[in-house]
């Protein structure tokens, strides 16, 4: 009996494991011709400056129009992207159309565009290049533009990061370092690093209403920020107090569901242009 219901045991396992096994097989099926099946699409997340309240830019980020499961994040495909080796593909389709709109509402706003490099990205030998490719093609003034990297690419091997964002810097484009706080930062090499932004992590500045241990990392980020002469953004803002402890701080930049929600480009054009009166 007992050896019985083991059998069965095992068999559902099996069961499950298969069905599981082929959900992820058809998920990779589909995401080999999302691309050309222009199933991509990009949100833009406002990026306020907290002491004016007013829109300086807008984060561009990734969805999926899956066909069967609708709109995913980016959190539960980009893993598979860089499994199947479509990474660089999908983040240079990214790169095109948020610079595209970074050129659009610059010029016609004075907003930039901020764009998420995945680690794979920044680690090609030609990426500069391809940056610089891509601005051309899509005329777009890299003073139009923030790169967004996340502190674990950038200190994944700190010396290369440095040669590539000095090559950035000199071509006018600004950087943002991504996540600050999740990864493992030499503060040597943060000294170094030509960037602009650091962006702490949501993880913190969520929990710092609640944890004083939290509130004095983020004010300690902001501060290492100031004395290092670049600005602070806070992300993930979704409440009224946890914006006035970030004023009292001194946060130069806010993003968060406070502000608002990434949104599709004709919305975020509207909210930029209701706050111009236009
Ligand atoms: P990230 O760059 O740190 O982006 C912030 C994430 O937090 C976004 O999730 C955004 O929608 C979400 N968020 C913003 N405000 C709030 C808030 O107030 N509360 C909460 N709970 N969440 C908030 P999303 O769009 O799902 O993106 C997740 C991550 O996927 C991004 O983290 C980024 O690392 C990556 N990603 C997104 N788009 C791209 C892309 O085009 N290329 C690359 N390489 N990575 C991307
Ligand atoms: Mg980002
Ligand atoms: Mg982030
Ligand atoms: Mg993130």
């Amino acid at each position: 009996r007992a050896k019985e219901e083991g059998k069965n045991n095992f068999a559902f396992f099996t069961e499950d494991m298969n069905k599981k096994a082929i959900e992820i097989l058809n998920t990779k099926n589909r995401l080999h011709k999302a691309l050309e099946r222009g199933e991509f699409l990009l949100r833009y997340q406002p990026i306020y400056n907290i002491e004016s309240n007013l829109i300086v830019g807008f984060e561009a980020l990734l969805r999926w129009e899956d066909p069967e499961k609708g709109l995913i994040s980016p959190a539960s495909f980009m893993p598979i992207l860089e499994e199947l080796g479509l990474i660089r593909e999908v983040g240079a389709w990214v790169m095109e159309n948020a610079f595209r709109k970074a050129k659009e509402w610059g010029d016609k706003y004075g907003i930039y565009v901020s764009v998420n490099i995945s680690p794979r990205q920044f680690a090609e030998r030609n990426f500069v290049n391809k940056v610089l490719d891509i601005a051309e093609k899509t005329e777009t003034e890299s003073s139009k533009l923030v790169l967004e990297i996340t502190e674990t690419s950038l200190m994944k091997n700190p010396e290369e990061s440095v040669k590539t964002l000095k090559r950035l810097k000199a071509k006018g484009f600004r950087v943002a370092v991504d996540d600050f706080g999740t990864g493992y930062s030499s503060l040597a090499y943060l000294k170094k690093l030509p960037i602009d932004i650091i962006k702490v992590d949501m993880t913190f500045t969520q929990s710092m209403v609640n944890s004083e241990v939290d509130r004095s990392i983020v004010k300690t980020v902001i501060d290492l920020a100031r004395s290092l002469g670049l600005d602070s953004l806070a992300e993930g803002i979704e409440t009224k107090e946890q914006l006035e402890m970030l004023k009292v701080m001194g946060c130069k930049l806010a993003q968060g569901y406070l502000f608002g929600k990434p949104v599709k480009d004709e919305e975020a054009e509207a909210l930029i242009r209701k706050e111009k009166g236009l």
